[in-house]
């Protein structure tokens, strides 16, 4: 079963139409030798990727899932790892990578495209931030999330008291 007829309102999909109204022409996932970005500009050599709250971990809205703790908790850290090593291996070669969360785009497309196009503009690279691992609480809460920076390295903590999931956050 494909998509139903009528507005695509996948996140990519609502992004690239704001994109494409103000005039930026892209690519729509490449292959390119360091992975296979949602865009990519080949001139100037910018890779855009548009980052799943759950799946790269959102340092607002990551939640652990309460079943298979272990599976999801090393599915995190492996995404999170492959998004680093593609980030350094695009730079290596010369790409310019720019991340944008899901949730930026569900909550306002026109501004995150503006953003998007002043990074571009500018040539500035911006830190991705991304939740790398959870400790949960004696209630399965998440307490302490590990948040990596992918380009430098750097890491942070940060401490959550307990709050419901997001009725929004889902696994597909
Ligand atoms: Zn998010």
């Amino acid at each position: 079963m494909s998509r139903i007829r009528g507005a695509d309102t996948r996140p990519e999909s609502r992004l690239r139409k704001e994109l494409w109204k103000r005039g930026l022409r892209y690519r729509v996932s490449p292959r390119l030798t360091f992975g296979k970005p949602d865009l990519a500009l080949p001139g100037p050599r910018i890779a855009i990727f548009i980052d799943g709250c759950f799946w790269h971990g959102c340092p607002d809205h990551y939640y652990p899932p309460k079943t298979r703790a272990a599976f999801w908790a090393k599915k995190l850290k492996d995404n999170v790892e492959r998004d680093r090593r593609q980030l350094v291996t695009a730079e290596q070669s010369g790409w310019r990578v720019l991340r944008v969360w899901e949730h930026d785009i569900r909550e306002d497309p026109a501004e995150a495209a503006e953003r998007l196009l002043g990074l571009i503009a500018s040539g500035a690279t911006a830190d991705h931030w991304h939740v790398y691992a959870v400790a949960p609480g004696p209630d399965g809460a998440p307490r302490e999330r590990r948040i990596v920076e992918l380009r430098g390295g750097s890491e942070r903590t940060s401490s959550d008291s307990p709050r419901p999931a997001p009725a929004s956050q889902r696994l597909a």
